[in-house]
């Protein structure tokens, strides 16, 4: 049984030959500054809802904010960042790590601030989930961020993303969900109805986004439907009979594939290894 996540299906439909490097080979290339200011934006979010579901029936939206301060947001922020950040090979030093942790705190606060108030009562965070589809001897694994209870019981599946620029569509108020966001929304969608019964009534994308003084945020309707599970459905297997097949064909025409952005671009292309 082979267990997928949406970040490998992710890794495979940029380049199936990274996905071996990194899942059959199990080579681990450092995390970007991205990756380590996202995770650090993702922890006072998560730390908001996850207090907020431990106030169990007292919470109220005056609650939920007392119990998580965006002074602390900053600094929970700060000391994800800190975490995380010893282990990016960072190129210009101090500048650009400071840049990072700035903007991070600047976005974990602005989730807090201005996201997170916007929220209904939570009643799922970072809530692991699988699903097993019949007939196929593979599973699919993920984590939900958070799914919030709004007025009339509406039920919002919601997933947060940071961004150094904001995201297309922002000036004009009409965001465009990316199909990767969509995919990923379609997962959780799917995952919350095998272990509830039901689907979420909305699903969500809670943007933040920070450039070198600016800091903004947006909530965009994602609307995933059937259609996009299907797809994802497709995706996988066909993800899947090449993984058994043994098959992880390069993809040099990835934006990805240079030495900036590809960890294994050394071994791969510039010295042909095979995986
Ligand atoms: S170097 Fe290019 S072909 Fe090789 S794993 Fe990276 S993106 Fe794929």
């Amino acid at each position: 049984m082979r267990h997928y996540s949406p970040s490998q299906l992710k890794t495979w439909l940029k380049c199936p030959r990274a996905w071996a490097w990194r899942y059959v080979r199990g080579v681990i290339t450092p995390p970007g500054a991205a990756l380590v200011v996202g995770k650090a934006v993702h922890v006072p979010a998560e730390t908001y809802h996850k207090r907020g579901m431990d106030l169990g029936t007292e919470w109220s939206p005056d609650a939920a904010a007392a119990a998580m301060p965006v002074e602390e947001a900053a600094d929970v922020a700060a000391d994800a960042f800190e975490r995380g950040a010893g282990d990016v090979p960072w190129e210009t030093e101090d500048e650009k790590r400071d840049a990072a942790k700035d903007r991070a705190v600047r976005m974990g606060s602005r989730y807090v601030s201005h996201v997170a108030p916007t929220t209904g009562r939570p009643i799922a965070v970072e809530r692991k989930s699988e699903l097993h589809p019949a007939g196929r001897d593979w599973t699919l694994v993920g984590y939900l961020d958070a799914v919030t209870e709004e007025a009339g019981g509406k039920v919002v599946l919601r997933d947060t993303k940071s961004s150094g620029k904001a995201p297309s569509g922002a000036s004009g108020g009409n965001i465009v969900v990316p199909n990767d966001y969509r995919r990923q929304l379609a997962a959780y969608r799917w995952m919350w109805r095998e272990g509830t019964g039901d689907n979420p009534d909305a699903t969500v994308i809670d943007y933040v986004w920070a450039g070198k003084r600016d800091t903004n945020s947006a909530t965009a309707p994602a609307d995933v439907n059937d259609d996009d599970e299907t797809l994802l459905f497709s995706l996988l297997d066909g993800m899947h009979l090449m993984v058994k097949a043994g098959l992880f064909p390069r993809n040099p025409d990835s934006w990805a594939c240079n030495a900036k952005w590809c960890g294994y671009w050394d071994r791969c292309i510039k010295r042909l290894e095979d995986v």
